[in-house]
């Protein structure tokens, strides 16, 4: 008891010498004052909210000179409109086939010029991949895309803004995604898509394996049977409608009290 006392005695005075003592002075600056951070955008599309059964197919890596034009008469016993994000190196080789895309309903978008990971480049090497291709496109279609796919989905926050805002793209991700390119049979691709897709999804898959190709005659006839709409990325965003807010509670406004103080509705 004495000695808990005696040590209450010591550490007592020791707490308060330590709270009084002087906080230190303020550091001084650093050298290099840390760039603000840039803020996240929403400048990339993995999916939409919509109202309806509509959905994107999009068709990666193309355009191919045997699948290509295969899926494209598909595609047109179909009706069905869908985006090809293209590379540059294969517009040049076949802008024939870009320009049947075209013809026929689809859309093209762009997915660099020979399929890098652009969040490795610096901004003139990615600046120049997009340039390259997009030029290769309007040459061959005669309008300039709007969407871009980085490959991989691979993009930095700075490059997002250097491309949607300098480059005057939107970004295009998906929600979808198949694994084609793993190429695990036409059947495990169909089946991937059909249990994945819901109103709104941007569905991933790629015009250069054949079985993806293969996979697409039973993978539309299902979607279809499922109700599904198939539009372009485009029409799809313009589709977009605002998440519905969480259910409110129910309030009986007769009664209710003079409603408190509310932070504003970030919608406001
Ligand atoms: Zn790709």
């Amino acid at each position: 008891m004495l000695r808990k006392f005696r040590a209450l005695f010591f550490l007592v005075p020791a707490m308060v010498a330590l709270a009084q003592q002087p906080s230190p002075p303020p550091s001084p600056s650093p050298a290099k004052p840390k760039p603000p951070p840039i803020p996240e955008q929403k400048t990339t599309v993995s999916s939409v909210h919509v109202d309806g059964p509509y959905i994107a197919l999009t068709f990666d890596d193309g355009p191919s000179e045997k699948l290509t034009p295969r899926l494209l008469d598909l595609l047109g016993q179909h009706h069905i409109h869908a985006t090809f994000f293209v590379i540059g190196e294969n517009v040049a080789q076949h802008p024939e086939i870009l320009q049947r895309a075209a013809r026929e309903g689809h859309e093209i978008g762009n997915h660099s010029w020979s399929h890098p990971n652009l969040a490795k480049m610096s901004d003139d090497a990615v600046r120049s991949q997009i340039k390259r291709t997009e030029e290769a496109i309007t040459g061959a279609i005669g309008s300039r895309p709007v969407l871009l796919r980085p490959p991989y989905g691979s993009i930095t926050p700075r490059q997002k803004h250097l491309i949607h805002d300098d480059l005057g793209y939107e970004i295009i991700l998906w929600d979808v995604d198949p694994l084609d390119w793993k190429e695990p049979g036409p059947n495990i691709v169909s089946s991937r898509i059909l249990k994945e897709t819901r109103p709104g999804s941007i569905v991933l898959s790629h015009d250069i394996h054949a079985q993806t190709i293969q996979a697409m005659p039973a993978t539309l006839t299902e979607l279809e049977a499922k109700g599904f709409k198939f539009v372009t990325v485009s029409e799809l965003l313009k589709l977009q409608t605002p998440v519905p807010p969480p259910t409110p509670k129910p309030v009986n406004t007769t009664t209710a009290a003079p409603s408190p103080v509310v932070a504003p509705s970030p919608n406001g």
